[in-house]
C-alpha cells in the first residue's frame, strides 16, 4: 500500500475532517497508520513525538 510506504518515510497524511489547531502548529492523525502527526508546513506532515 503506497500510504503505508510513506508513512514509513514519516511523510503522513491526515484525516481533513479531524485536523486542528492547538496554539501553534495544526495537528491530527494520519489517516493511514492512525498515529499522531503534526504540519510541519504545507503537505508535509511529521510524526508527533510528544504524543
Ligand atoms: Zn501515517
Amino acid at each position: 500500500m503506497v500510504g503505508r510506504l510513506r508513512c514509513m518515510l514519516n511523510w503522513h497524511a491526515p484525516r481533513r475532517n479531524a485536523v486542528r489547531w492547538d496554539g501553534d502548529n495544526f495537528v491530527g492523525h494520519c489517516r493511514n497508520c492512525e498515529k499522531p502527526i503534526l504540519r510541519l508546513r504545507k503537505r508535509r506532515w511529521a510524526l508527533r513525538e510528544d504524543g
